[in-house]
């Protein structure tokens, strides 16, 4: 947990392996204060304090202790690759798809192939795929070694996240890119604006 806006939510003090505090995945870290904060707080490891799910960077409005589920972006490549990580209790993984697809950012960001890589047990070798176009409104079961031999389509990227701190290593520099890329979206809405006005009050036109 990293910012106040985590509020009641502790997911990502349950469902993510940490070796520096000695938590296994799936377990709840024994220094977490359930619903409340982290009984550490202010010495908490690095990977703690420098990782963001998609719910603090405002890519959608699920709150993980709500949908049973966080969402991140596991590298540099996931942009390039359009892929998010999700971990997830397994008793809600059969219900992502449609709770992704009611959220207004996420359905958006499917509709232009976005997948997500899910975590949901304590064995690396399982993992389920969210991909809308190429299994449908399912999280489709595969073992890694079969998703990697059959179903990788896209040339890099997937490898288990294990740690927080495989997460957090770049999470400072995602979190800045998403905040320029936002920038970016923004900066583009008020140019084409801007050009709008511009041809519209052209006295040549007049
Ligand atoms: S999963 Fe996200 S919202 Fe929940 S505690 Fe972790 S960083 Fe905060
Ligand atoms: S050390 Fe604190 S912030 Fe880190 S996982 Fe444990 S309870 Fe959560």
């Amino acid at each position: 947990m990293t910012f106040n806006k985590c509020g009641d939510c502790n997911m990502c003090c349950k469902l993510p392996e940490i070796p520096s505090v000695k938590k296994k995945s799936f377990k709840w870290c024994d220094n977490c204060n359930i619903g409340k904060s982290c009984n550490i707080y202010n010495n908490r490891p690095k990977e703690c304090k420098e990782f963001y799910c998609a719910f603090i960077l405002n890519l959608t409005k699920l709150k993980p202790n709500k949908c049973g589920f966080f969402i991140f972006t596991e590298k540099e490549e996931s942009y390039r690759d359009k892929v998010f990580t999700i971990y997830c209790e397994e008793h809600k993984l059969n219900s992502i798809p449609k709770t992704i697809m009611k959220d207004p950012q996420l359905n958006s960001l499917v509709k232009d192939n976005w997948s997500f890589h899910i975590r949901y047990d304590q064995d690396d070798n399982n993992l389920a795929i969210f991909d809308l176009y190429a299994f449908g409104m399912i999280a489709k079961k595969l073992k890694r070694s079969e998703y990697e031999t059959k179903w990788r389509k896209k040339d890099t990227l997937f490898e288990f996240t294990k740690t927080l701190t495989d997460m957090s290593q770049r999470g400072n520099l995602y979190g800045r890119l998403l905040e320029l890329k936002e920038l970016e979206l923004h900066i583009q809405k008020r140019v084409n604006e801007l050009e709008k006005q511009i041809e519209e009050t052209d006295p040549l036109k007049q």
